[in-house]
């Protein structure tokens, strides 16, 4: 099987802009990814971390971290967008949208000099996608507080091909198919797999953190080909949940001897575009 951890770097611009985390320590993000550098580097394990563009621009840390950027990519790690200031996306229009994804592309492209191709976008958000039985009645009708939602998860991955993207990750439910998962009328959902959508892969996300949760599902699959992305935050490394960085070693000491015999690989998103590519002769 494969694995691709997955690290959104919020910074302080996030917090701000977050519906519970106005509290939070600015130093959380730049600590927490200063940890994860070391115990991935302790597996060598490949990662990828979701920027906010803000976070490296010129200014003092941690409101602005640009070295600790390069540092991530420096270590191998692929440096992703987490959008330019951590908007929520539903009720922005395309033109907002593709500013935003565009500028962020820039701002990290100087940063690491180098391409950035894959966009995580804030809070999960949109997951409203109609044609997989997953509407979001709450994006729609705007009961975020933000403005009543104008994106799909296809109309975002449109606009994230025209900003320059070729992957961005996803979150929705299929509500048909949980529906027949209760009723007993269909089998237990395999993990989402990555899917052409919009001219963009859309990577599903599987599961949040290291904890059971993640642990059972990746022995579930361990003798499958496929993929599962679990996803966490630095900011969350040192608090007590799944997303702490603990559980990641722990994790990652389990499956040791499973990579070592080749059962599982540790993969970047942007390797998940590479695969496809080589796979389907068409893709951009
Ligand atoms: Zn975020």
């Amino acid at each position: 099987m494969r694995i691709t951890l997955c690290f959104d770097y919020d910074s302080p611009a996030g917090y701000r802009e977050s519906f519970r985390m106005r509290d939070t320590d600015p130093w959380a993000d730049y600590k927490g990814t200063e940890a994860l550098l070391k115990v991935l580097a302790d597996y060598s394990v490949p990662a990828t971390f979701a920027v906010v563009g803000e976070a490296v621009l010129a200014g003092t840390i941690p409101v602005h971290c640009p070295e600790q950027v390069r540092e991530i990519h420096a270590a191998g790690h692929e440096v992703a967008s987490h959008s330019m200031h951590h908007k929520f996306i539903p009720p922005m229009s395309y033109s907002e949208l593709m500013q935003d994804a565009t500028d962020s592309r820039r701002v990290l492209e100087d940063c690491i000099g180098a391409p950035v191709t894959g966009f995580v976008p804030p809070f999960n958000r949109p997951m409203h996608f109609p044609r997989r039985f997953a509407p979001s009645v709450s994006e729609m009708l705007g009961l975020h507080r933000r403005g009543f939602g104008k994106q799909s998860i296809p109309s975002m991955l449109a606009a994230l091909r025209e900003a320059g993207f070729l992957w961005s990750r996803v979150s929705f439910s299929d509500k048909l198919h949980r529906t027949l998962e209760l009723t007993g009328l269909a089998r237990p959902h395999r993990p989402e797999q990555p899917f052409l959508e919009s001219g963009v892969l859309a990577i599903p996300a599987n599961v949040m953190g290291f904890g059971d949760a993640a642990r059972t599902l990746v022995r579930a699959l361990i003798h499958t080909d496929l993929l599962v992305t679990l996803c966490a935050h630095p900011n969350q490394a040192h608090c007590d949940n799944d997303e702490n960085i603990d559980r990641l070693d722990s994790l990652l000491s389990e499956l040791k001897p499973a990579r070592e015999s080749g059962l599982v690989t540790f993969q970047r998103m942007c390797d998940a575009v590479t695969r496809r590519a080589a796979s389907e002769v068409v893709f951009r």
